[in-house]
């Protein structure tokens, strides 16, 4: 629709990458040297313009919606439509429009930079994207010290990338050790979003491996790399790569996963030995804990924001595992009416597998939850029993009535 209008619509970056590696590709980005006012009035009641400081305008087909964002130049190269910035300022900085050439140079690795022209269905390489593809292999566009500096999150996507889709990092683009600490500057909220893009999919056990070995990880979670680094790290290291490998295979076969219990996991280490801090230093061991999940917490939120609806339930795996030391009278049955007893039960399973706590307890829950469900489908099938006859009873009352 844009070529008819006159305008230049091309697919761009990951759609054309994960095509041309022979992976089905999730989402199509357009990209067009029509201005968003412009692409939105060509898709008229279908478009909608988002964003202030990166315009771009979404357009929905059915039940797709395409992101459409017009070619960029980079501001400090001197963009031809200086105006913008002088009469915008700073919020517009991103909206200097330019070449399909120029858009390219923007973008950050080979492989993303290759745009498929949709009118004559040619794929325009400007940036040696498709020599890339061929070799396999993640390569900076530009300078790699001038690239990062620029987005440092552009080192945890070469990890990404390089994992989820089986390329070899160039070694110009190795995330270099001097940089790492740069991500630290970035806001947590985009830290937060990108976390979830490294452990939320199936690559993920590859992606923290490399992460580790980067020094990346370090930098995101610092008071965790500092436990696993240290004496006896190696058994919170596999927590942590067993709750990786859990989640990422259940998303393999589609079933359902929450942040949390990652979160959970990549953070335990610190939040345990915080806790036993404490409790050298004479606290309690349930106030030990809930200090130690304070305070791991609030100096981990600096980093990556840990959103409430993912942090609540983290912070109740953690204060629930001590509870199930306690298995005495009415302790359990209350622990397992508990709302996130599953989550706790599972992280338990792998503080088990670890040898953190003894398979023993672990298996007790087991058999407590198996007696809980055959007592339970036996209440069940009671109850059932008790509303049929109530109601065969209400049925037969009423009949009597009418007659
Ligand atoms: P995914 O499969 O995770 O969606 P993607 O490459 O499509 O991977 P997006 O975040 O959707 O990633 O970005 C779309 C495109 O925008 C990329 O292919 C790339 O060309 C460009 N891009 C994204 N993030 C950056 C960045 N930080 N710096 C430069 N270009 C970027
Ligand atoms: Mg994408």
């Amino acid at each position: 629709m844009l070529a008819d209008a006159g305008y230049r619509a091309c697919l761009v970056g990951g759609a054309i990458r994960d095509l041309l590696l022979g992976i089905t590709p999730k989402d199509f980005d357009v990209s067009t040297d029509a201005e968003p006012e412009q692409v939105a009035a060509v898709f008229g009641r279908r478009a909608r313009l988002i964003g202030r400081r990166f315009q771009i305008v979404h357009v929905r087909f059915g039940r797709e919606l395409i992101e459409v964002s017009t070619f960029r130049a980079d501001p400090n190269a001197g963009g031809r439509d200086d105006r913008r910035v002088d009469a915008n300022g700073r919020v517009l900085a991103d909206n200097v429009f330019g070449s399909m050439a120029e858009d390219a140079g923007r973008r950050d690795f080979g492989i993303n930079g290759l745009y498929y022209d949709i009118a004559d269905g040619c794929i325009h390489d400007y940036v040696g994207g498709m020599a890339d593809a061929r070799y396999r292999r993640l390569r900076l566009i530009g300078d790699p010290d001038v690239r990062y500096r620029e987005d440092p999150v552009r080192m945890l996507r070469a990890v990404r990338l390089a994992a989820s889709h089986s390329l070899a990092i160039d070694d110009a683009a190795q995330p270099p050790a001097a940089l790492l600490e740069l991500l630290a500057d970035v806001p947590p909220a985009r830290i937060f979003d990108e976390v979830l893009k490294l452990f939320m999919q199936p690559a993920a056990p590859a992606i923290y491996a490399g992460l580790r070995r980067s020094g990346l990880f370090g930098v995101l979670f610092p008071q965790t790399e500092q436990v696993l680094n240290g004496p006896g790290g190696g058994a919170s290291e596999a927590l942590i790569e067993k709750a990786i490998a859990n989640t990422a295979a259940r998303i393999e076969v589609g079933k359902s996963v929450t942040p949390a219990f990652i979160l959970a996991a990549i953070l335990w280490p610190a939040v345990r030995e915080t806790a036993a801090a404490f409790e050298r230093d004479n606290t309690p061991a349930m106030p030990a804990l809930a200090s130690a999940q304070a305070e791991v917490v609030a100096k981990q939120s600096a980093r990556v924001a840990l959103p409430k609806r993912f942090s609540m339930p983290m912070r109740d795996i953690w204060h629930l595992q001590p509870r199930f030391h306690r298995r005495r009278g009415k302790q359990p049955a209350r622990l397992m009416a508990h709302e996130r007893f599953r989550a706790a039960y599972d992280f338990l399973l792998l503080r088990a597998e670890v040898g953190e706590v003894e398979h023993e307890l672990a298996d007790w829950w087991t058999e407590r939850q198996k007696d809980a469900a055959s007592e339970g489908s036996q209440s069940d099938h009671e109850a059932k029993d008790a509303s049929a006859r109530k109601r065969r009873g209400g049925r037969r009352r009423g009949g009597r009535g009418r007659h």
